[in-house]
């Protein structure tokens, strides 16, 4: 009999999980992915939605990949799991396993901001960067006969992954630049975060100050918003912004709730640091934003996926997990600005702290990595045909002579383009 490991959830860590227990175990294991979408959506790809491309062409269909790796395909949502009996709980069917990855992701609670839901564009969805892109299309327009238009971004409290809004706010500020209606549009910016993009650390800090200051962006730090009215975002301060188009990334939510397995307070759910086994659980495995990491990020996901992977595959295996798969919080980003990009590699290290369980570790010079380069732009592109290449053939993201090649590259050019 082989082992049953059922993954739920086809984003980016429960597909690398997958790939990589396939590429380890070969036919060693029988194989489940249960996903309610039949595609992967390459989330860092959406940005460009906004200014023409088309939603379709982030989207990976998962039929190749789960034929070609021989896995059985199971759409649906996952509603809970049953760890007594060892049950996977879908909306009409209880699917047995011997190991279970757990990573179905975040979601959004914009209601958590009176106002937001109805007076924002938020960004989350495909869906969502197309009525932003609608938006940005009427500012144009009304700046291009003289009128004066405000553009506020918005970071409330508990959003967990900023980065995406401050690519919109660089690339909009280019983009608006191009069309030749600049002058015409105000742009301010309003995060609670104590600094700028503060998961970070303050070598961004001062990358980002910069480009504001640069592009003439009113940047403001230690914002809470209260209260979105349908043309102003009020702070609990009393102070407050006036917009035209409010443009925000709502505050983070687990994506399913599991009923019976140990969750922080916004639901996700708690694992060991090394493996990301689920507290308490000799068999469940909790990866990416479904975990209570508390940067979510798809590269901090991936690396979460091979871990917990790698320590399913040595128990079958009756080996110690390797060291080097053990999860080791470093983040790597590439920020887009559509003229130029920001390349970050950032150390991150465990507190006592519940208040803050993980700061960069900005003493770590060898690895707190930065560069700011048009060419930058180049390696974000790679990345981004390198991963939907390597899931549409079912093979994990970092394995193999492609994954030695692309590490390779990633390192000559962080240093030679950063610092
Ligand atoms: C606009 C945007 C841009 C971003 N850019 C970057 C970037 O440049 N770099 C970076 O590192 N990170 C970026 N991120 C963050 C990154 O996309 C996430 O951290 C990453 O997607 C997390 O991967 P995941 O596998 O945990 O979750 P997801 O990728 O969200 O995947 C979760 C999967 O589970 C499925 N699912 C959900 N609930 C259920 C259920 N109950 N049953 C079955 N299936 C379910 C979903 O359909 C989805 O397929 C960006 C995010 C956004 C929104």
């Amino acid at each position: 009999m082989q082992p049953k490991i059922v993954v739920a959830g086809g984003g980016f860590a429960g597909l690398e999980a997958l790939f990589y227990l396939r590429y380890k175990l070969g036919s060693g294991a029988d194989l489940t992915l249960v996903s309610d979408q039949d595609y992967f959506l390459f989330k860092p790809n959406t940005i460009y939605i906004p200014f023409g491309e088309d939603p379709e062409k982030s989207k990976i269909p998962l039929a190749r990949p789960v034929l070609k790796k021989r896995i059985t395909f199971w759409p649906g949502r996952a509603v809970g799991v049953d760890p007594y009996s060892r049950k996977l709980l879908l909306e009409h069917a209880e699917l047995p396993y011997d190991y279970l990855v757990l990573a179905t992701g975040a979601s959004m609670r914009a209601q958590e901001v009176p106002g937001l839901c109805e007076y924002a564009c938020t960004l989350w969805t495909p869906e969502e960067m197309l009525r932003l892109r609608h938006q940005l299309q009427q500012v144009v327009e009304r700046a291009g006969e003289g009128r004066k238009q405000d553009i506020l971004f918005v970071v409330p409290p508990n959003n967990k992954c900023s980065g995406p809004l401050y690519e919109l706010v660089m690339m909009i500020e280019t983009w608006l630049q191009r069309k030749k209606v600049r002058e015409w549009v105000q742009i301010t910016w309003a995060t609670y975060e104590s600094s700028y993009i503060q998961a970070f650390g303050p070598r961004l800090h001062t990358v980002v100050s910069e480009e504001f200051a640069d592009r003439g962006v009113e940047g403001h730090t230690g914002c809470l918003v209260s209260e979105i009215t349908p043309d102003r975002a009020i702070f609990h301060d009393g102070s407050s912004f006036h917009f035209d188009l409010l443009v925000s990334f709502p505050p983070y939510a687990a994506g399913q709730a599991y009923a019976d397995l140990p969750v922080d307070s916004r639901g996700f759910l708690k694992v060991e640091p090394d493996s990301r086994r689920v507290k308490g659980q000799e068999t469940i495995f909790a990866v990416g934003d479904a975990s209570d990491f508390p940067i979510k990020q798809a590269f901090l996901a991936l690396l979460q996926g091979d871990a917990a992977a790698e320590s399913i595959a040595a128990e079958i295996q009756r080996r110690v997990p390797a060291e080097k798969m053990k999860f080791e919080p470093m983040s790597m980003c590439v920020m887009e600005e559509m003229n130029k990009a920001t390349f970050a590699q950032v150390p991150l290290r465990y507190t006592d702290d519940p208040e803050r369980p993980v700061v960069v570790d900005d003493e770590d010079t060898e690895h707190y990595k930065v560069g700011v380069s048009p060419l930058w732009r180049g390696g974000k592109k790679i990345l981004g045909y390198y991963l939907p290449w390597r899931f549409s053939n079912g093979e994990p993201f970092h394995a193999g002579f492609a994954w030695d090649l692309m590490d390779m590259g990633l390192k000559v050019m962080s240093k030679v383009m950063a610092d």
